[in-house]
């Protein structure tokens, strides 16, 4: 194996993945501060930021031996000037020395943050950026304790909206261009360039052009400082009072691995996660949004339909009472349950198995696909999460015209999560000829036709998981507590640091916000109770083993498996999907 030596310790590389050195000291958990550099991207070398002391070993000529000094260590013929970490290629035998061994490189670091920040405004108490800013972190590690520039910092332009979504401060912009590099070779719009000249210089769209590119809010996770900020999420928060939660985008279906930052039981931004597999580092503006779904809106307690078209609020027992009434006084083939590509596979697996039991024929789904929606990258066709999940646990897929005909031959309709006269698969009328029940986590046009529903929890306050358009099953973990939720006392929920350390009379810890919802199965769990059925299930968990032992695709999978791999890829192939 060809050898390299970092800071006198010797490592190992693979020569056929043609790594960088930076990247590969990245790789060994060590560390180089740079900026400019982004694995996904080119490598342009400008922010001169990851500088590293690097030589070569000598070999004779003629034996193509290493040639040895006095000491029998070989000779090492060093580069003149100190190298560019991103940019230099691994060689078998290199000798390198970061800032940890060599003082030349420690100063040469130095030197060029003091560079950078000659013009860089002090903003940092009141920028969105703060906490979270390569810029800061590497200052004070591998920064100058002060400034030599006495002359007044260059002014450049201040909130310029370069688009729908994105906000830009030029003065706190670094010129590092992995914004414009993200739109030449990522989003591939070409959206952004750099403009003016030398300390003037900032990226712009061409004149008359805005940034609309539905990647945008990609630029806003890499620029390495506050310079791009979300319009969206500006000033809103600062990072170190949120929770961090990884979680699934569920606006489309591809299953972007994103992680939900939650404060106050409110979900205030969604940014993308790692994963090679499935979105890289990235993910749609629109995925962003999601966070609105998860706070506004919501179904908060039971929902009853009384005479005729007064919708109120009533409580679990009598929800419970009644569904169990409804159920009682109606015959198995009476009943139509209409499972959810929206929902979980664990949701949709409960729903189904609980009505099962009572006899009620298999649930129904139908997907919900915009033809020609997709891009071919992230934003899918698909506008759910779960499609192949309700099909990998073996519900009925159906067309409109088969939902239509189930909802017509039935006294009484259940819904899992789906906004069917949203989205145009039912009408009102469908629904008016029987008694709708739905579970639901938002109010919907859907809901608004029902005659009761149970409100219960969406994506960020549950575990459960979601098979995308690849294949691919994935889970999300709770991010935001429910009136029945416990962060403290829930061992999968992220706690911050005002979480630990807050006290109930701080401004931080809050009741408020939390939603009056249960889990699907919590709710199953009470309705199987009252009518004495043998079904009860205490986590998400326990419903994933149930499925991975009945359904052969499943059979290996466990949570333990997603949260290692990041998800396990199934042995399935998209189907073609019907509009
Ligand atoms: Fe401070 Fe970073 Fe913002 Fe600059 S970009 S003001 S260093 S937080
Ligand atoms: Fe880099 Fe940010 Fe400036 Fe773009 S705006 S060039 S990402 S520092």
């Amino acid at each position: 194996m060809p050898e390299v030596f970092i800071d006198g310790k010797r490592y190992e590389y693979d020569e056929e993945q043609d790594e960088m050195l930076l990247q590969f000291i990245l790789d060994q958990g060590l560390e180089v501060p740079f900026f400019c550099y982004h694995p996904s991207m080119s490598i342009p070398a400008n922010c001169r930021q990851c500088m590293v002391k690097v030589g070569t070993p000598v070999k004779d000529q003629e034996t193509g031996e290493y040639e040895l000094d006095e000491d029998g260590e070989r000779k090492i013929r060093w580069f003149p000037k100190p190298q560019t970490s991103c940019s230099t290629k691994l060689q078998d035998g290199m000798v390198v020395h970061t800032q940890e061994t060599s003082e030349k490189i420690e100063r040469v670091q130095k030197d060029n943050l003091e560079f950078i920040l000659a013009n860089h405004p002090l903003d940092c108490p009141i920028c969105d950026q703060a906490g979270e800013c390569p810029l800061q972190i590497q200052t004070y590690k591998y920064g100058p304790e002060g400034s030599r520039f006495e002359v007044k910092k260059v002014h450049k332009p201040k909130r310029v909206q370069l688009g729908p979504r994105v906000t830009m401060d030029a003065e706190r912009c670094i010129n590092c261009t992995r914004c414009v590099r993200f739109t030449e070779e990522i989003s591939e719009t070409n959206q952004l360039t750099i403009v003016s000249r030398g300390d003037k210089n900032y990226p712009m769209t061409a004149p008359g052009e805005e940034f609309d590119d539905p990647y945008s809010l990609n630029t806003v996770d890499i620029c390495p400082v506050g310079a791009l900020t979300s319009t969206d999420f500006r000033f809103k928060a600062r990072v170190w009072e949120m929770n961090q939660t990884p979680s699934i985008d569920i606006t489309n279906g591809k299953g972007c691995n994103v992680d939900l930052w939650t404060r106050d039981n409110e979900v205030l931004r969604i940014t993308p996660r790692e994963n090679p597999d499935v979105n890289d580092h990235w993910m749609p503006d629109a995925g962003r949004y999601a966070y609105e779904k998860f706070n506004n809106n919501r179904m908060d307690r039971p929902s009853i339909t009384l005479d005729g078209d007064n919708q109120s609020n009533t409580s679990w027992n009598n929800a419970i009472e009644t569904f169990a009434e409804v159920l009682e006084a109606h015959d198995s083939e009476d009943i139509a349950i209409i499972g959810s590509p929206h929902a979980s596979v664990e949701e949709n697996y409960a729903f189904n198995k609980f009505f099962n039991l009572m006899g009620v024929a298999n649930a129904k789904f139908t997907p919900h696909v915009i033809p020609g929606s997709g891009d071919g990258f992230l934003i899918t066709d698909d506008q759910a999460p779960n499609t192949n999940g309700c099909r990998v646990i073996n519900l009925d897929e159906a067309d409109e015209a088969g939902i239509q005909s189930v909802v017509q031959g039935a006294k009484v309709v259940i819904i899992l999560s789906d906004d069917l006269v949203g989205r145009e698969v039912l009408s009102t009328d469908d629904l008016n000829g029987c008694y709708t029940i739905s579970l639901a986590t938002n109010y919907s046009d859907t809901t608004k036709s029902s005659d009761l529903v149970i409100p219960i929890t969406c994506v960020a306050e549950h575990a459960a998981s979601y098979v995308n358009v690849d294949g691919r099953i994935q889970r999300s973990f709770p991010a935001k507590e429910t009136k029945y939720t416990n962060r403290r006392l829930n061992l999968e929920m992220s706690e911050g640091r005002l979480d630990r350390f807050g006290t109930n009379f701080d401004n931080w810890v809050s009741e408020e916000n939390k939603v009056d919802c249960l889990p699907v199965w919590d709710f199953l769990n009470k309705l199987g109770d009252r009518l004495g059925l043998d079904f009860n299930y205490d986590h998400s968990r326990a419903i994933f083993s149930d499925l991975s032992s009945q359904f052969e695709t499943l059979e290996e999978v466990s949570y333990e498996r997603m949260d290692e791999e990041q998800g396990v890829q199934l042995p399935i192939k998209q189907k073609e999907v019907k509009a």
